[in-house]
């Protein structure tokens, strides 16, 4: 499969690495919509939130249960945004499922 994501999950395209483990990777997104916005990945596949399902959900709890520490590692005191775009109409270009996280400014209403 031609996954971008899942060539820097498994090392073959190199990313600027925020946080990892077993399940997951969080690092520097490569066109930065705040001054500091990192992409959070599952390793495994999933093309998207609207594939998700009992079987599959898990990580999703998982990446959240790492939020508090990655946004700590980045200095975002204030507060953050995460974001998960689905599908054409959500914005997404990269299918496989991502939340993005952002901060260090005041960041404006959504849309
Ligand atoms: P989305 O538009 O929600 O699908 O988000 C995809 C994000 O991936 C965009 O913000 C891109 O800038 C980012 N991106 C694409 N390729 C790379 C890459 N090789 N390294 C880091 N971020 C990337
Ligand atoms: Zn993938």
């Amino acid at each position: 499969m031609d996954c971008i994501f899942c060539k820097i999950a498994d090392g073959s395209i190199p990313s600027k690495k925020v946080y990892e483990d077993d399940k997951m990777l969080a690092f520097y997104d490569i066109e930065p919509a705040a001054p500091v916005h990192v992409v959070m990945i599952p390793k495994t596949h999933i093309a998207s939130a609207d594939e998700l399902n009992e079987e599959n959900s898990a990580i999703v709890a998982h990446i959240y249960s790492k939020v508090p520490e990655i946004a700590s590692k980045l200095g975002l005191k204030g507060g953050y945004r995460v974001v998960n775009n689905c599908g054409a109409d959500g914005g997404q270009t990269v299918f496989h499922i991502h939340f993005h996280l952002l901060g260090g400014k005041t960041l404006g209403k959504m849309c």
